[in-house]
């Protein structure tokens, strides 16, 4: 199995580290071309603004988003989660638009850095959830599952082949829900 990571700009290291350490290949995406040959893609954390700029700069954004609806299993994070939000609440442009949800960019604050929150995640329980300047869902259109919650504010949804989720996986040493990424990319 090889896992295509956005490269462009944020936490995508992280991602690849995680991986790594769970025996997984994985592989760069900084232009069209290297979408070829991938088995799933992880759209990660950072800044959506820069990102979805990036992508259509690049003209990586069609071929990508062809991808996706195509079914191509895909995990997203913060900004990666903004970036497939068919409607973004706070922000009149949308990007890749694949995902049938209404977020919310920010939507703790501005200000609020970080934080930290134990959730439960589907079947995982106690969760460690690293928040950096999240989103969260505010409207779900059909067909979308809610995974996570963080109070009564959704953090993580999925729909068909996306996963998609507020916070930040891959910075904390639980590897639970890259783990369950591979499941579902290994039942796909
Ligand atoms: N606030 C960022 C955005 O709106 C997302 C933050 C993150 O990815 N940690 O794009």
């Amino acid at each position: 199995m090889n896992i295509g990571i956005l490269a462009l700009q944020g936490a995508f290291e992280e991602h690849k580290k995680v991986f790594e350490s769970l025996g997984v290949s994985s592989k760069e995406i900084r232009q069209k071309k290297d979408l070829s040959g991938i088995d799933a893609i992880v759209l990660p954390g950072g800044e959506s603004t820069v990102q979805g700029q990036l992508l259509r700069k690049l003209d990586i954004f069609i071929e990508l988003k062809k991808l996706i609806e195509a079914g191509l299993p895909t995990l997203a994070t913060c900004a990666g989660a903004i970036l497939l939000a068919k409607k973004i609440e706070n922000d009149p442009d949308s990007h890749l638009a694949t995902l049938p949800v209404t977020i919310k960019r920010n939507a703790y604050g501005r200000q609020l850095g970080s934080f930290k929150s134990l959730l439960d995640f589907d079947d995982i329980k106690d969760y460690p959830a690293v928040f950096i300047r999240a989103p969260y869902f505010t409207e779900l259109g059909q067909g979308v599952q809610i995974l996570s919650q963080n109070g009564s504010e959704i953090v993580a949804i999925k729909y068909k082949n996306q996963l998609a989720m507020s916070f930040h996986p891959e910075m904390t040493n639980d590897t639970r829900i890259h783990k369950k990424f591979l499941e579902i990319c290994g039942n796909g």
